[in-house]
């Protein structure tokens, strides 16, 4: 049964822009989705509405969790179950990379203490246990895009969203990322939706590639890949 499920969804905006036509869609637990394709073809407009940010037009969205409060913290809000990770880390300048990443249960109401497990657990997952009393502006812009995975993963959510996500980045932080991110999700298993332009990233990560064209947005293709990359 598919975790989220999106029918026949259109999305016109108030000024009269269509930014997707008839998109159907139904994502399974433990995909690792990628939405593929050019600048303006509707990506992050279908990522908003399967997360409850924005409104389709007409059609629906099946997702059997709450959908998220409309901000852009990047912590999923109050709802636990969905996480989104946005290209440009969203970080409390002023707040530790500890509190950083406890922000999303503190929000939950969890005291620091009850949560100090589960953010080192997140903060080591993503190498940076020991950068915990760190602040963000002493970390690499990769850096703060690991601690931005660690505060969007700290609530074991059901489904990662993740747009465009390493795009600010250089190319070999990137690319670093990108192997961090892959084992991690092999070894955890989440259901992760990845937008992204870049076809690299696409079919190195994913086991299924949504390819969308613009003027409308629609799906064009969607492609299982078979692990075609030997992975150490
Ligand atoms: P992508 O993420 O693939 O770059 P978007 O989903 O951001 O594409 O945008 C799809 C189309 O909708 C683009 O033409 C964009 O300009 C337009 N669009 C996005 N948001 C709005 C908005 N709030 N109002 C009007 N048009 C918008
Ligand atoms: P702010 O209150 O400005 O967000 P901090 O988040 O750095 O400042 O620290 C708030 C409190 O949390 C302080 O009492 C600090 O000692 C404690 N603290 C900071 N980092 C950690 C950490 N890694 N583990 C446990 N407590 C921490």
């Amino acid at each position: 049964p598919a975790l989220v499920s999106l029918k026949n969804v259109s999305k016109t905006f108030a000024n009269g822009t269509v930014a997707l036509r008839d998109m159907s869609l139904d994502i399974s637990r433990g995909d690792f989705v990628s939405l593929l394709g050019p600048s303006g073809c509707g990506k992050s407009t279908a990522l908003r509405i399967i997360a409850g940010l924005g409104d389709a037009s007409s059609g629906s969205l099946a997702w059997p969790v709450r959908s998220p409060v409309d901000d852009k913290s990047g912590t999923g809000g109050p709802n636990q179950d969905i996480s989104f990770v946005f290209q440009e880390p969203t970080l409390m300048p002023w707040a530790s990379v500890f509190s950083n990443v406890y922000l999303p249960l503190r929000l939950k109401g969890l005291s620091r203490t009850a949560a100090r497990e589960d953010v080192m657990d997140a903060l080591q997952m993503v190498g940076l246990e020991s950068s915990a009393g760190s602040y963000p502006r002493e970390l690499s812009g990769g850096m703060k895009m690991r601690v931005s995975i660690a505060r969007a993963l700290v609530t074991k959510p059901k489904l990662l969203l993740m747009d465009e996500p390493f795009a600010a980045l250089d190319e070999i932080t990137r690319f670093k990322l990108n192997n961090d991110l892959l084992h991690l999700w092999e070894k955890f298993g989440w259901t992760v939706i990845f937008v992204t332009h870049s076809v690299f990233e696409s079919v190195y990560l994913s086991n299924r590639i949504i390819v969308m064209a613009a003027r409308p947005g629609r799906v064009v293709q969607d492609i299982a890949v078979d692990a075609p990359y030997p992975r150490e």
